[in-house]
C-alpha cells in the first residue's frame, strides 16, 4: 500500500477512505449522545397466538431518530454499536425503555409478553442481567412479562459465556428465545440444552409460504423438530394471508409479520391492546 501512495489514483481513494473514517466517528459520537440524552425510540410489533389468534405480546425493536438522517431502522447503527462497544449502554436503555413500558401495557393485560432483542456481545458480563432486575424492580414489572430474544449466529461463537449469562437471566424468571433461527445452521439438539423456552424462525424460511410447497415443508420439519425438544415456535416475517394459514397449519405456536402489524409506538401498542381485551 505504501509503494502505491504516490500513485495519482490513490490520492482520491484515501481522501475517500479518510471521509469515510471521520463520518463513522461523527456517527459514533451522534450515538454516544443519542444513547446519554436516552433519545433513542423503541417500538413494538405484536405477536399473534395462532391457536385463537389473540394478541400475545410484543417484540421490542429500536430506532434511532436521527436529527438530519429521519428514524433509522437497527441495521443502520446496531453494527457500529456492537463493533465500537456502545451496544453495552444502548442495549442497557432499550431494556430500561422497554420494561418501563411493558408496566402500562401489563396494566391492560397481566399476561402480555414483551421480547426484547439481546446482542450476544452484551452476555460478556452482567449488565443486562442486572439492568433487568433493576428495571423489573424499579417499575414494578414481572420477569414473567418479559422475554429476552438472542440471535443464533453470534451466540454459538462463545457458547460458555453466553450460555452462562442466559442461565442466570432465566434465573430471574425472564424466558429466552433464540432469534432468527435457522440461518446459522447450530443444531437444534445442542440449543436445547439452553435455558431456552423456544425459537423465532427466522423470515428466510417464511417468505415463501403458500405455493412453494418445499418451503411450507421446510417450516413443517423445524417446528415438528423444536416441539420434539419442547420449544416454542414463532414464526417471523409473516407477509401474506397464505403464510399465515401455512404456519398455522403445520403448528407454529406464534405469529409476527407485517400482514398482521408492524411495529408500533407504545401509545398505539397500548391501545391494541385494550381493544383485545374488551373482545374477550
Ligand atoms: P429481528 O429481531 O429478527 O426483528 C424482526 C425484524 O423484522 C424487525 O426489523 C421487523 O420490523 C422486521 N419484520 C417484522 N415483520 C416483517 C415482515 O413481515 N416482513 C419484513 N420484511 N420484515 C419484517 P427491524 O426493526 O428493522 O430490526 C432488525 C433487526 O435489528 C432485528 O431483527 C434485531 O436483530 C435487531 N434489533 C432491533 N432492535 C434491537 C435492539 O434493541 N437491540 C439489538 N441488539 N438488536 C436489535
Ligand atoms: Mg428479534
Ligand atoms: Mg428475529
Ligand atoms: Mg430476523
Amino acid at each position: 500500500v505504501a509503494k502505491e501512495r504516490g500513485r495519482p489514483g490513490f490520492v482520491q481513494f484515501d481522501n475517500a477512505l479518510r471521509e469515510r473514517a471521520v463520518e463513522r466517528l461523527t456517527r459514533e459520537n451522534e450515538l454516544l449522545r443519542a444513547i446519554e440524552r436516552d433519545e433513542l425510540v423503541v417500538e413494538y410489533q405484536p405477536l399473534t397466538r395462532l391457536s385463537d389468534g389473540s394478541l400475545y405480546g410484543y417484540e421490542a425493536l429500536v430506532r434511532w431518530p436521527h436529527p438530519t438522517l429521519g428514524l433509522l431502522p437497527p441495521a443502520e447503527f446496531i453494527p457500529l454499536a456492537e463493533e465500537t462497544g456502545l451496544i453495552v449502554p444502548l442495549g442497557i436503555s432499550v431494556l430500561r425503555t422497554t420494561i418501563r413500558d411493558i408496566a402500562g401495557l401489563a396494566s391492560i393485560n397481566p399476561d402480555v409478553r414483551v421480547s426484547v432483542n439481546v446482542s450476544v456481545l452484551q452476555l460478556g458480563d452482567r449488565s443486562v442481567e442486572n439492568a433487568i432486575r433493576s428495571s423489573l424492580d424499579r417499575y414494578r414489572v414481572a420477569p414473567a412479562n418479559l422475554v429476552v430474544e438472542v440471535t443464533e449466529t453470534g451466540f454459538m461463537q462463545d457458547l460458555d459465556i453466553a450460555a452462562n449469562a442466559l442461565r442466570r437471566i432465566a434465573d430471574l424468571g425472564v424466558d429466552v428465545m433464540i432469534d432468527d433461527f435457522g440461518i446459522g445452521y447450530s443444531s437444534i439438539a445442542r440449543l436445547s440444552e439452553l435455558p431456552i423456552v423456544g425459537v423465532k424462525i427466522d423470515r428466510r424460511f417464511t417468505k415463501n409460504l403458500g405455493a412453494d410447497t418445499q418451503a411450507n415443508g421446510v417450516l413443517a420439519a423445524i417446528t415438528r423438530l423444536a416441539h420434539a425438544f419442547e420449544l416454542l415456535v414463532v414464526a417471523e416475517g409473516i407477509e401474506s394471508s397464505e403464510a399465515l394459514a401455512v404456519a398455522d397449519k403445520v403448528g407454529c405456536d406464534y405469529a409476527q409479520g407485517f400482514h398482521l402489524a408492524r411495529p408500533m409506538r407504545v401509545d398505539a401498542a397500548r391501545a391494541a391492546l385494550l381493544t383485545f381485551v374488551s373482545q374477550e
